[in-house]
Parts: structure tokens; C-alpha cells; sequence
């Protein structure tokens, strides 16, 4: 969940570029950092502290290698001891992940090395300097493949050695992907990092170590020592995309862009929807997994394929899909829906899917991740960078998607294209100024309540989950979403005078819903296409029919974002948080 970023160039600034690039990373993790800088093979000088990187001024010693980290905790508290890089013997290393088996390593090691912190990265640190002091610093490739066989979990690890030239790198499950610029290149955990400087990259994939110099990129297999042969990407994005370009946060720009975003969807041609629907054979089953937002997004999905196309598809959070994985045999599609493409528990999922030979599918925003590249197919989500931790343009191009997927699987997908435009000429109407100031006027009224509940019913039951995250992850209040007719069964008894109950809809079930709450001193918010003399405040949504998902939780992430605001919160960097969980 951490950024790593390291360069090596014939320039003496490293560490400036890799303090710049990692300020681009904040996003993966942001409770402490860390940057060491050498000179061509000497011993790195390290500076580390805790707190946001954004905030860090400081310069460099002259540097031509640079490697660099901001840290989002697993295994040790939030410390400049703690932060990154370690080093041990003559490795200094990053780490993004775990190494579950640390623990049994430390111990082993424990005699040959004394350890400052309580990092499990520290301790590979020892045993990469282990196994190269073995071969006495001769066959790096050799000892680097020994250390490796040894670590247990998922990770990344960048380093540089004492006295051996380059930056080696591995991936085992965490991402890293190479910049190749003119005498210097890069390598980072995301290509915001190196953006502004090179836009071709190569890919590192599971099971492969790296070496940079500043003229040569050289991939080994982990597994037999040979070197492997990478084709030369060149990346879309553009570093516009990457910057708040005027906005304060990021978080808003990319509420407002979702004006364009939803519509991107429609670019992707009907032929490779229908290959992708097909793949989800009906006999064989689906699974659609996610975390988080994208789980949500699943959800709405299920809710269309059921409605639209006539069809019950298993919808199971990833974190617990290994309890139902028996069911996945030869042929059954798992639909993995993730913003970043990089989300350790789907990719276990798909890595277990592969085995039994399932079809793999994917929704994600980066056709380059490691999900999209293991699927028989993937369908980009075509939104540009979300930088936010809190999804927003991303899940309302997961659910887009869907809905397209679920209309070609039921009536056609021209059905879907028509709805899909209409929905978005709806929502650029719906997304001006005065709307978000009307959320923003209704924000400053509630921001002082410490609980919130969100009930919907139908597809917008999963929207009042979201509502539930959104509001949780940026402004901290206690909020709860439930099924409207799950009320009665239990949540109603922590209704009380005053206690505020966002309200998805106004059909006549949800009314009587809202009207109960109401008897019982609730004050209701509605977001719905009509007002209704139970609502208290409303939020107008246009009415999208089978699109109102998507409609509907756009107003909801104003709320959540406005809240954090009256609250005085940053809501791109809501504590504990980051942005892509590449950590079980
Ligand atoms: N497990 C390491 C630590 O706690 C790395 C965590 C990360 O990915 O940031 O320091």
C-alpha cells in the first residue's frame, strides 16, 4: 500500500527527483517516509521522518541513485525508526507488503544482525545481505534469487547494494513498473511518480528481478536466473491528469469530471462487451468480486443483470471469496471489479481462478495492472488517474459498465448506450455550481452529528452502502446504510429525536420506510427525483431508471465531501486509508 520510488541517473539531484515523485505517490501511503542517496556505489545517506511527505523541505546530499518510500504501517508503529529504507549489512532496501514468515527469518538472523526497528522489511533487508555475503557480493543475481525463496506473503522490494553498481528491484504480487529515460531511469510502485519525466515503460511482473544503471534496464526470472525480454510501453496519461489543475482537492475534480468520465465508458466497442458478456457462460457460473467501492459496484451489478438481463450472478466481497473458491472449476468466469487493478485480495482470488482454469475478467482503470493483464479479457474503466483515496469517478465507470454488460446479456446493448447517454446528460445538467452549494448548505447543518444512517432499497440498496463508506472513509462520522426493509428488524431501535436518516428514493416503499423513521423523531434527508413532505431537506437526482445508481450517488459524495470540509479535514488523505490495498 506504500509508494516506492527510486531513480538512478548521471545527474547529482536524485534525491530531489525522488522526494518530487513520491509526493505524486502520496496517495499510497502517507504516515511516514524515508529517501537514501549515493554517489555511484558508496553507502547511501538516509533521511527519514514521519508525517506527510507533501510537507517535507528538505535537500539532499549530491546523489546519483536515489530510492525512496512513504510508508502506510503493517508490522511496527508509525516511527522514523520504522520508516523506510533499511538497511542492514550493505542493503538498503523499500518495501511494499508483507512478509508474512518475517518472524521465523528474525529469528534465524537475529544472531549476525542487531535490528533498530519492528519492520518486517528490515529483516529482508538481513537476509538479502545474508545470502549476498554467502557469495561474497560476486553473483547478486544468484543471492537476490536465494533471499527470495525464502520470503512468504506478497511484496516489492527496491534496493541498492553497497559496492555493486545499479538498483535491483523484485516484484512478488506488489506492483512496480520502470520509466526509461535519455542517461537516467526510474522505477516506482506507480507511473505518477515518473510521469513528468518519461512516458515508456516496462512492466515488471510477478516473479522478476530488476537491474537499472542509468543506461540499461536488465529483467532475470526469479525462477530459473535467465534474463527475460520486455516489450517497451508507452502510457496515455498525461501528468494534467495527475495535478488538481485549480481544484482544492482532488477529491472534487474528480466528482465534477464524472460529467465526462461516465460517458467514456461508451467508447468501448459493442463487440468487446459482447466477447466479455459471453466469456460470463451461463452454465459454468459467474462470480463478481470486489473490495470496498468496487464491491458496492458489484452489487448494483447483480441488481442489473438480475433485472435487465434475467440473471442471478454470485456477487462475494474478495476478502471472502476464498470460502466459496471450491465452486470455482474449468470455465466458471470471476468478474473482478478494482479501481487500481492491484488489490492483493482479488489477485488471489484470479491466481486460484487460473489454477482451476476459470475464465478471468476484469473492470479496472488501468489496463496495464496486474489484474487486467492476468484476464482472457478486461474492459478499461477509461476515467484517467483517481487520485482521491475515496472512489468516486472510478465506481461510476464500474457501474456504467455494468450496465452495459448486463443490457448486452438482456435486450441489447444499444438499449444501454441510449440509457447510458441520457443518464449523462442528466448528470452534466445536475453537476452545476448551485447544486453543489445547495449539498454544501445542507453539510454545514449536519456536520456536527456523530451518527448517520442511509437506507435504499433495491439497486440503491448497495448505493446506501456506499453512501455508508464514503461518509465513513472523509469525514469521520459514524454512518450505516441498510436495506430500507431491513429496518424493522433491528437498526429502527437507534433511531432517536434529531438522528439524521438519508433517505435513497421516493417510491412508495421508500416513503413508508422514511415516514417510520420519521414517527420515531428522525430528521430525513431525501436524494430522489421528487420531494416529498417527509424529507426534511432534499437533494435532487434526475430520474435515470435503471441508471439511477449512478445518478444517485454522485450527491452523496458532495455530501461526504462537503462534511469533511465543515469538519475540517483533508478528504484526500483520510487517516489509516490509502489508495490501492496491495496488502491482505
Ligand atoms: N510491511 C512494511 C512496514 O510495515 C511495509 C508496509 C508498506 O507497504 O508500506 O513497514
Amino acid at each position: 500500500m506504500c509508494g516506492v520510488f527510486a531513480t538512478i541517473g548521471t545527474k547529482e539531484n536524485a534525491g530531489e527527483t525522488v522526494l518530487e515523485g513520491l509526493k505524486k505517490l502520496e496517495y499510497r501511503g502517507y504516515d511516514s517516509w524515508g529517501i537514501a542517496t549515493r554517489v555511484a556505489t558508496s553507502s547511501p545517506t538516509t533521511m527519514k521522518g514521519t508525517g506527510k511527505i507533501s510537507e517535507v523541505r528538505t535537500s539532499f546530499p549530491n546523489g546519483t541513485t536515489s530510492i525512496g518510500h512513504t510508508r502506510w504501517a503493517t508490522h511496527g508503529g508509525v516511527t522514523k525508526k520504522n520508516a523506510h529504507p533499511h538497511t542492514q549489512g550493505c542493503v538498503t532496501l523499500v518495501h511494499n507488503g508483507i512478509a508474512d514468515n518475517f518472524e521465523q527469518l528474525k529469528k534465524a538472523l537475529k544472531n549476525e544482525y542487531s535490528f533498530v526497528s519492528d519492520t518486517d522489511s528490515e529483516v529482508l533487508a538481513a537476509l538479502i545481505d545474508h545470502s549476498l555475503k554467502k557469495n561474497k557480493y560476486k553473483n547478486v543475481v544468484s543471492a537476490i534469487r536465494t533471499a527470495t525463496k525464502q520470503i512468504e506473503g506478497r511484496f516489492a522490494l527496491v534496493m541498492m547494494i553497497e559496492g555493486v553498481d545499479g538498483i535491483w528491484a523484485i516484484r512478488k504480487g506488489s506492483p512496480l513498473i520502470i520509466g526509461k529515460g535519455k542517461h537516467t531511469n526510474y522505477i516506482a510502485s506507480d507511473i505518477p511518480a515518473f510521469l513528468q519525466h518519461t512516458r515508456t515503460v516496462n512492466y515488471l511482473d510477478d516473479g522478476e528481478l530488476a537491474k537499472l544503471t542509468s543506461t540499461s534496464v536488465e529483467i532475470y526470472s526469479l525462477i530459473n536466473g535467465k534474463k527475460v525480454a520486455k516489450r517497451n510501453i508507452k502510457v496515455e496519461w498525461n501528468e494534467e491528469q495527475a495535478t488538481k489543475d485549480g481544484w482544492p482537492h482532488f477529491m472534487l475534480k474528480e466528482i465534477i469530471e464524472q460529467k465526462e468520465t461516465i460517458l467514456r465508458t461508451l467508447e468501448h466497442s459493442s463487440t468487446s462487451i459482447q466477447k466479455f458478456v459471453h466469456t460470463m457462460n451461463k452454465r459454468k457460473g459467474a462470480y463478481m468480486i470486489g473490495s470496498g467501492t468496487a464491491h458496492k459496484a458489484a452489487m448494483v451489478g447483480e441488481y442489473l443483470f438480475a433485472k435487465v438481463a434475467d440473471r442471478k450472478i454470485n456477487v462475494v466481497q474478495s476478502e471472502e471469496m476464498s470460502y466459496f473458491e471450491r465452486f470455482i472449476k474449468s470455465g466458471t468466469a470471476i468478474v473482478a471489479i478494482s479501481q487500481s487493478g492491484e488489490t492483493a485480495d482479488a489477485l488471489e482470488v484470479l491466481e486460484y481462478g487460473v489454477k482451476h482454469k476459470a475464465k478471468i475478467l476484469s473492470i479496472t482503470n488501468t489496463p496495464s495492472s496486474s489484474i487486467a493483464r492476468m484476464s482472457h479479457h478486461h474492459l478499461a474503466l477509461n476515467t484517467g488517474i483517481e487520485k482521491a483515496i475515496a472512489s468516486t469517478k472510478a465506481m461510476t465507470a464500474q457501474m456504467a459498465l455494468l450496465l452495459l454488460c448486463a443490457y448486452t446479456d438482456g435486450p441489447g446493448i444499444s438499449y444501454g448506450r441510449t440509457l447510458l447517454r441520457e443518464t449523462g446528460a442528466n448528470i452534466n445538467d445536475m453537476l452545476n455550481p448551485r447544486y453543489s452549494k445547495h449539498i454544501e448548505k445542507i453539510a454545514g447543518k449536519i456536520h456536527k452529528h456523530e451518527n448517520l444512517f442511509i437506507i435504499g432499497r433495491n439497486s440503491l440498496y448497495p448505493i446506501a452502502l456506499e453512501a455508508a463508506i464514503k461518509i465513513q472513509e472523509v469525514s469521520y462520522i459514524h454512518a450505516q446504510g441498510f436495506a430500507a426493509g431491513e429496518l424493522k428488524h433491528g437498526p429502527i431501535a437507534l433511531i432517536e429525536k434529531g438522528t439524521v436518516c438519508i433517505v435513497l428514493g421516493s417510491d412508495k416503499e421508500t416513503i413508508s420506510n422514511a415516514i417510520e423513521l420519521q414517527s420515531r423523531g428522525a430528521t430525513i434527508l431525501g436524494i430522489a427525483p421528487e420531494n416529498n413532505d417527509v424529507f426534511t431537506h432534499w437533494i435532487r437526482v434526475p430520474d435515470c431508471s435503471e441508471a439511477q445508481p449512478i445518478a444517485t450517488v454522485i450527491p452523496i459524495q458532495l455530501l461526504a465531501y462537503y462534511l469533511a470540509i465543515k469538519r475540517g479535514l483533508d478528504p484526500d488523505m483520510p487517516r489509516n486509508l490509502a489508495k490501492s490495498v496491495t496488502v491482505k
